[in-house]
């Protein structure tokens, strides 16, 4: 796809990017210049690749687009090389390049230091040598206004003088710091003159001890995008409030080409999205790092660990993690994503990859009497059984000792049982229908061996004689079968949200189960010598890689990935195992414990609703609604009578879909039924977006109106003043002002100086109050300078 296709398709995706788009349409800026800032104190985790996601994503969809990685490294105490080396590895794995863009904001520390003695000089700063305690408290409430402490009115020469000593390594930590003059009575509390630098005597790992004054997030920060002509500074929703500092800083450092102050078109600005959080995990750095040095965790990269590295270890592919951000998509609210979702996306990544063999975990001896005594068969096995479009095949050995697993027999088998039991039969995967005729025990009654017949006539799965056998099951032959260590990964945490409540025993909720290591487990011999981080699916037990760490082509260990399907656990146990040789999954996942997971799953079909099916069918052939869309928007009645409510009332099938699934925050999502708003009203704001009427920022400005308190989506967009303006005749009355009033400027516009087009559109933009819709505004106003 060329750069613009790919801009077009962007732009409607989500706010940040129809914003870009804007902006480029406008002429606002000529390029967008994005940064991923990871401070190096910990390894990332997938949130952060939700961020690098977007970064990376804006400056690759966009024309002349450019992405940095930044470390934000202003903070001597936790930060390491090790990080930094960690966090380059990662991005480049994700599958993104920053190219030469690689800066580190301690680099700019003497700039920095040079803009705040400007800022001093200015009477924008002042040392204040009260202590922490005297400056929080004299700060006031968010009821009261703060009280300027006794410094604050200190002469300049006697800031500039105490500001340099403090540099030079006088004072120790705490004795002042240095503060922006701006205002004590703000509402905002972090306007109320914020700290921008404080002593630290600490050893940074770059700057080795060449400062002892370190600056503050957010006086640093805004710098270091202007510095690097930062256009999009996209942060997470908690630091919506830092904004209004953050374009302080902008405005008061210093401009010009002289190398030290910012280059004068650098205007970066702020925008706020989402933070990814994930069911059953943490995010924050500070917790997994505790993790780590309490070894509730082997290391960073343990499997369980929600960190980049964690998941490659454990077999998620960087196409998996990106694709799941892409399905989260961006949005201004913030939501716990079910870690379902997660799990979607490796699967279906790893579907494509992941040939399927067989391995037994908890191995069941069974000696086939009938056998002839040292034969070996081999059969021929496929590699891509199922709706995979792919071929190959490998020969597995069968002979007269085999091991199946443990949980596939039951002496005293349940009603809706189909495995192997006293007397019955069972189709073995690719093989023999075999009889359990005797079943041997040892001197404490455990079963330890199976005597079954097999009946010739019945290879690769044949049933002859109308005989009915519901169950297959997988084996491996015991003879040729290669031992190995399997490492069963579950979540890592029994709450949803281990975060929830206090902050100081979220240790508390770890699953004890998060791991099960099987060390001596069997799997067919065509799988020996296989390398570390090759994707396997073992059939009816999920996805495994073997461990990139501790794996050997001559000693095996595998990581499960992940399980099968979710939804296969919940089918009835009375529901028939499938007879047409392919393994019947559903007798598998029983045993395990998952309740909390199925919250979001999808009942089994069995189970559920048939106009449900019906509707996830058609959404999916006749609408082309993606399948995850169109999953969720058929689990439940409430919510695909919303979706039929919203096509009703006019809407695009296929916006409609992503709306709802997208944009509505989950928690309005769970209770449909007694939202003030319904899918009609939804519906309407849909069609809206779609003729232009209001662009995808402003749509979601009156989502969260209608989540809240209901109204008539038109209504909520003439009170709020959202309308787009695209009526030529009031631009082009906007636009003759802006003609008017800058006379000089178009004829500099006529000699050729083009990139004036810019101003006018600002121009012009901010006499419609911001609302014209950009890409009318910008050929209209190219329409009439060149006139
Ligand atoms: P933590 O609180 O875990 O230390 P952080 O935000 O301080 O995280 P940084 O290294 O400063 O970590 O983050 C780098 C970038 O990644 C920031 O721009 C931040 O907004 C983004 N980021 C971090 N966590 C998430 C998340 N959970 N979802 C989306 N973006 C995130
Ligand atoms: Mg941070």
């Amino acid at each position: 796809m060329s750069t613009t296709a790919s801009a077009r398709a962007a732009a409607g995706r989500d706010f940040i990017r129809t914003m870009v788009a804007d902006d480029l349409a406008s002429g606002k800026y000529d390029r967008v210049v994005t940064r991923f800032p990871p401070e190096p104190n910990g390894y990332l985790h997938i949130g952060h690749a939700k961020s690098i996601c977007l970064n990376f994503g804006l400056a690759r969809e966009f024309a002349r687009g450019r992405c940095h990685l930044r470390f934000d490294d202003t903070n001597p105490e936790t930060e390491d090389v090790k990080y930094v080396e960690s966090i380059i590895e990662d991005v480049r794995w994700l599958g993104f390049d920053f190219g030469d863009h690689l800066y580190f904001a301690s680099d700019y520390f003497e700039r920095m230091y040079a803009f705040a003695e400007h800022l001093v000089r200015e009477g924008l700063a002042y040392v204040d040598s009260s202590s922490e305690e005297e400056i929080r408290e004299a700060r006031g409430t968010v009821t009261e206004p703060g009280r300027p402490t006794r410094y604050r009115d200190r002469p300049v020469e006697e800031s500039l003088d105490l500001f340099r000593r403090m540099r030079a390594g006088e004072f120790g930590d705490g004795a002042h710091v240095l503060r922006a003059r701006i205002d004590l009575a703000s509402p905002n509390m972090l306007m109320r003159d914020p700290v921008l630098y404080r002593i630290r005597h600490a050893h940074h790992y770059r700057q080795g001890d060449a400062w002892c004054i370190y600056p503050l997030y957010d006086y640093a920060h805004p710098i270091e995008d202007a510095i690097e002509c930062i256009t999009h500074s996209l942060c997470t929703l908690e630091f919506e409030n830092n904004r209004e500092l953050y374009d302080w800083i902008v405005a008061n450092v210093p401009r010009g080409d002289d190398g030290v102050a910012v280059p004068p078109q650098s205007h970066p600005e702020q925008t706020e999205f989402a933070r990814l959080a994930l069911d059953y995990t943490v995010m924050s750095k500070r917790k997994l790092l505790q993790l780590v040095n309490r070894g509730d965790v082997s290391g960073w990269d343990d499997p369980r660990m929600p960190t980049i590295a964690g998941l490659r270890r454990r077999g998620v592919t960087p196409e998996a993690i990106r694709a799941f951000c892409e399905l989260i998509g961006v949005a201004k609210a913030n939501t716990r994503v079910d870690i379902a979702k997660l799990e979607y996306a490796i699967r279906d990544d790893l579907n494509h990859r992941a040939p399927r063999v067989m391995c037994v975990l908890r191995p069941l001896r069974v000696v086939i009497t009938n056998w002839p005594a040292g034969g070996v068969e081999e059969l021929d096995a496929p590699y891509w059984p199922h709706d995979v479009p792919k071929e190959g095949s490998r020969p597995v050995p069968f002979s007269g000792e085999l091991y199946i697993e443990r949980e596939d027999f039951a002496e005293d088998p349940p009603q809706g049982f189909f495995r192997l039991a006293p007397g019955r039969e069972v189709r073995l995967r690719y093989g023999y229908i075999i009889r359990c005729d005797e079943v041997v025990k040892n001197a404490d009654g455990e079963v330890v061996e199976l005597r079954c017949s097999y009946d010739p006539g019945t290879r690769g799965g044949a049933a002859p004689g109308g005989r009915n056998v519901k169950g297959t099951i997988h084996w491996v032959s015991a003879a040729h079968a290669v031992p190995c260590e399997v490492r069963l990964y579950d979540r890592l945490f029994t709450d949803p949200d281990p975060e929830a409540g206090d902050d100081a025993d979220f240790r508390a909720r770890l699953n004890p189960d998060s791991l099960v290591v099987i060390e001596r487990a069997f799997i067919e011999p065509g799988v020996a010598g296989a390398d570390p981080g090759v994707h396997f699916q073992f059939e009816r037990l999920g996805y495994f890689t073997t461990d990139i760490v501790d794996s050997a082509p001559d000693a095996l260990v595998f990581n499960r990935t992940v399980t099968l399907r979710d939804t296969w656990a919940k089918v009835a146990p009375g529901a028939p195992g499938r007879s047409d040789g392919r393994p019947d999954r559903t007798q598998k996942r029983a045993p395990r414990k998952r309740a909390p997971q199925q919250r979001e799953a999808r009942a089994a079909p069995a189970e559920r609703d048939p106009a449900l099916e019906g509707r996830l069918r058609r959404y999916q052939a006749e609408l082309g609604v993606p399948a995850e869309q169109a999953d969720v928007l058929t689990r439940d009645v409430a919510i695909s009578t919303f979706f039929e409510n919203a096509m009703a009332a006019g809407a695009a099938p296929l916006s409609a879909a992503r709306l709802i699934v997208n944009e509505l925050p989950r928690e309005a999502r769970e209770r449909l039924d007694s939202l003030p708003t319904d899918g009609t009203a939804v519906g309407t704001l849909v069609r809206m977006i779609d003729a232009g009427e209001i662009s995808s920022s402003a749509a979601r400005e009156v989502l969260d109106e209608l989540i809240r308190s209901g109204g008539a989506p038109g209504d909520i967009v003439e009170r709020r003043g959202l309308r787009q303006v695209s009526d030529e005749a009031a631009l082009r009355a906007a636009i003759d002002d802006v003609l008017r009033d800058h006379p000089d400027k178009v004829e500099q516009y006529r000699a050729g100086r083009t990139g004036l087009l810019g101003f006018f559109v600002g121009q012009a933009m901010a006499r419609t109050g911001g609302r014209a819709n950009p890409a009318v505004l910008k050929s209209l106003l190219e329409a009439a300078l060149n006139a």
